[in-house]
């Protein structure tokens, strides 16, 4: 991977004919280290996320030993790259063959399910085994959340002691309970409601549970969405934990993805065409920019001019909005993207915090979409969860992008419930 200082080296040395992600490998060392010192349980990095090489890597010279999986690819990935590390199936319906070759062909024991069906499955692909760790998937509400994630998974709670009790029976190993209180959730407390519901369902069945995974959720900062600190969500887990019936030994496991790399990248593309407050970028809705297109996330950006006195524009920002390069008139991103006022054809507009579900979501359709990947070591994020920004995000003027970006610096020192296995 080519290093350059910052994106507007790039921009200086050459005029890329293609997006280029910039990836900023310290910010996720940053967020990694983070997590360990302050969360007081295992950490998994769900892969989905972002399962670029580098990422894994990075994480586990940080001390991320653990990945949250959803498919025998995603194994082999974190097999290839974190060789011995411990890797959770956490997808709650998995074919019987891609159950056995995890367990059988890469040492995998723990599996998440939401029926019955599927604990049955996981049991038979694995040859009746007993040294599982089955972890039953609640279906919890995900109010606070940008996205949900229990409309599709999770047992609802009275079908729950059920099947908490059928796990118990067919495992000698542990049994756990997961949810995932939706993707960038904004509201801590959503992690203790989730915490006391899922309590409640412990009682009903009468067993205590070996492992509780708090799933993931834990937000990045993004224009219009400014959640509060990272260790209010620490504290609201910490509080939900106390208040569960647990034992001395139960362990605490939590699964971000967004969290450890939406700061890592962001996207340099080229402006092709300008009609009005309408830019064509040579990346959109097929590629990086799902979520922009999708959920209408107005993202960070800033913009450069190439050439021989190659610079970042500056001066009068206007709003514009973003059409990507494929013909389907959904590859549209309304913004609003607060960019300079003559910003034009040849431009590079650079849209951070791209690094979760960004670079993961690309795809080839209409001929785009391929990336070419380079480093840059100085230069910061434009937004950061880890007081790694060194200016809020500059989008100046809708009612709640005046707030100021809440930075928090690492605090905290290592859990003292910390255990590992
Ligand atoms: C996607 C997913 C995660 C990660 O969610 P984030 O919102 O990115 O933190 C964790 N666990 C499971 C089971 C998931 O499906």
């Amino acid at each position: 991977m080519h290093t350059y200082h910052k994106p507007l080296d790039l921009v200086r040395e050459r005029s890329p004919e293609r997006p280029v992600a910039l990836v900023r490998q310290g910010t996720v060392a940053v967020a990694a280290r983070w997590f360990q010192e302050n969360f007081k349980g295992d950490v998994l990095y769900a892969v989905k996320a972002n399962p670029s090489p580098w990422v894994i890597r990075t994480l586990v010279d940080n001390g991320v030993t653990g990945f949250d999986v959803a498919s025998i690819p995603e194994i082999e990935l974190v097999a290839e790259h974190a060789p011995g590390s411990r890797m959770a199936f956490m997808h709650p319906v998995k074919s019987r063959a891609a159950i056995s070759a995890a367990y059988f062909d890469h040492g995998v024991r723990t599996f998440s399910f939401d029926t019955h069906e599927e604990l049955e499955k996981i049991l038979d692909a694995t040859g009746q085994a007993k040294d599982l760790t089955l972890i039953v998937r609640m279906a919890v509400s995900a109010e606070g959340a940008a996205y949900s994630l229990s409309g599709k998974f999770g047992v609802e709670s009275h079908q729950a002691p059920a099947l908490m009790l059928a796990a118990r029976r067919a495992t000698q190993d542990l049994m756990g309970v997961s949810f995932h209180v939706g993707s960038q959730c904004m509201r801590p407390t959503a992690f203790q409601a989730a915490m006391a519901q899922t309590g409640r369902a412990l009682v009903r069945a009468g067993v205590f549970a070996d492992v509780i995974d708090v799933g993931g959720g834990f937000p990045s900062v993004y224009p219009g969405m400014i959640p509060p600190d990272m260790s209010d969500y620490i504290a609201a887990i910490d509080r939900g934990f106390n208040e569960m019936p647990v034992s001395e030994t139960t362990e605490l496991w939590c699964e971000p993805g967004r969290a450890l790399v939406a700061e890592s990248t962001s996207l340099l593309t080229r402006v092709e065409l300008r009609k009005g407050d309408a830019l064509y970028l040579n990346d959109g809705a097929y590629g990086s920019l799902f979520d922009a297109a999708h959920a209408k996330w107005p993202f960070p950006v800033k913009s450069y001019r190439g050439g021989a006195d190659a610079r970042e524009l500056e001066g009068n920002l206007k709003p514009f909005q973003f059409y990507g390069p494929t013909c389907d008139s959904i590859d549209h991103m309304p913004g609003p993207f607060w960019l300079p006022e003559d910003v034009r054809e040849g431009d590079f507009v650079e849209i951070g915090m791209l690094g979760a579900y960004g670079v993961a979501m690309s795809t080839r359709f209409n001929g785009f979409g391929a990336v070419e990947t380079a480093a840059v070591d100085d230069d910061a994020p434009m937004a950061s969860m880890f007081g790694l920004a060194r200016r809020s995000i500059p989008v100046p003027r809708t009612a709640e992008s005046t707030n100021v970006v809440r930075l928090s610096r690492p605090k905290g020192k290592a859990g003292q419930r910390k255990r590992k296995r």
